[in-house]
């Protein structure tokens, strides 16, 4: 059980983030002050959509420079919180070397931030975002769940650095924030495993790979058919809704699996075209998974993350998280629509073609 005084600041890593801004939000219109930890203080220009939200709001913003692989970077911004907000993490598929892209920010910057609060006596809670990558790496690991559903009882077994290393990222640093959690007593560990995250987002030059997937959706990569993928997607503005519950709620434990619903990206893409019709040229038909398999290394993928994935149902138990939390999802319609609709407005499509 922690009380957290909103009176005392509150800590975001990786503030720039897609998910971290809606968080942000949240915060500064609770009037809380939020020391957020960005690489690059210095660029004010792409801050300044955080300080227009701060400009607007009750709360304030204070900006720290910290990068997830130096060695006490946190300490300053940490100092005086009670609540962390650990977010920052690389979630990208432009990668060269995944243990130095994915694995190390992640698994290095979870351990550096964590014993950053080991070390600063005012720290009562963390609030990891972990991710539903922590819990299923291959979409074939559902069968092995009871009823083919995965819960928070579950871990991802499955992925390595050479095989979804993305998920093993998340996996193992997700691990190891249980174990240095639990060897101590002074603050508390909270999860957050979100699904596919959509929604409009808060940042204008959000990099996050959420915005290359639905993209694709409707830029002309998948106008010839899409693969069998199944997913779980949530909204942003949701997640952000978990993850303050998760921070002041205080009997929040565990890990929450955040997730509005269980769906494929046909089921996306036929959303899109009952409210955009044929202005974009979303994918209409499913491609058969052996040409997938063929054509998988020239698309990027690898065979095996093809044959352990498409066609394979993805489903997750968002339960704990409505009981918990007191979640309300919003309906998957709205999420697609509402973040296509903001790529649209932001011409991220001027070079679609139908
Ligand atoms: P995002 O917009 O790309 O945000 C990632 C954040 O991490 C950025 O602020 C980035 O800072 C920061 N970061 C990356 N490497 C860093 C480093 N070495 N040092 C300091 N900061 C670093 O992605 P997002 O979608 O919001 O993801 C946020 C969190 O949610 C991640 O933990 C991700 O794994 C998790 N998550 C995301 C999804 C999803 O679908 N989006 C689903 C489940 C979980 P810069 O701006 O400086 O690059």
């Amino acid at each position: 059980m922690r009380n957290i005084d909103k009176t005392k600041p509150v800590m975001v890593t990786g503030a720039t983030g897609y998910v971290a801004g809606w968080i942000i939000k949240k915060l500064l219109a609770e009037g809380i002050t939020v020391h957020a930890t960005v690489r690059n203080p210095g660029n004010k220009i792409s801050l300044q959509y955080l300080d227009d939200l701060a400009e607007k709001a009750k709360g304030n913003i204070r900006y720290y420079k910290a990068d997830l692989l130096d060695n006490g970077a946190f300490d300053e911004a940490m100092k005086g919180c009670e609540l962390v907000f650990h977010t920052a993490s690389p979630f990208t598929s432009k990668i060269r070397d995944a243990q130095k892209d994915l694995v190390d920010p992640a698994l290095i910057g979870t351990k550096n931030v964590l014993n950053t609060a080991n070390r600063i006596e005012s720290v009562k809670r963390v609030v990891l975002t972990s991710s539903c990558a922590a819990i299923i790496g291959d979409a074939k690991d559902c069968l092995g769940y009871p009823n083919g559903i995965a819960t928070e009882a579950e871990w991802n077994m499955t992925s390595s650095v050479e095989h979804q290393p993305y998920s093993y990222s998340k996996t193992v640093a997700e691990q190891a924030a249980w174990e240095l959690s639990k060897a101590q007593s002074r603050w508390d560990l909270v999860v957050i495993n979100p699904s596919l995250v959509i929604g409009p987002g808060i940042n204008p030059n959000a990099t996050s790979e959420s915005f290359s997937l639905v993209r694709q959706l409707g830029d002309g990569s998948m106008k010839s058919g899409v693969p069998s993928f199944y997913i779980g997607v949530v909204d942003v503005r949701d997640v952000a809704e978990a993850q303050v519950a998760a921070g002041f709620t205080p009997g929040a434990e565990g890990r929450h699996i955040i997730s509005a619903g269980n769906t494929d990206f046909m089921a996306l893409a036929s959303l899109l075209r009952k409210k955009f019709g044929n202005a974009y040229p979303f994918p209409k038909k499913l491609v058969p998974k052996l040409l997938v398999w063929l054509i998988a290394p020239a698309a990027g993928f690898t065979r095996k993350m093809i044959r352990l994935n498409v066609g394979y149902h993805w489903r997750v138990d968002n339960t704990k998280s409505t009981r918990m939390l007191g979640m309300k999802y919003r309906p998957v319609e709205e999420s697609i629509v509402d973040m296509f609709q903001q790529m649209i407005d932001n011409n991220f499509f001027h070079t679609a073609k139908k």
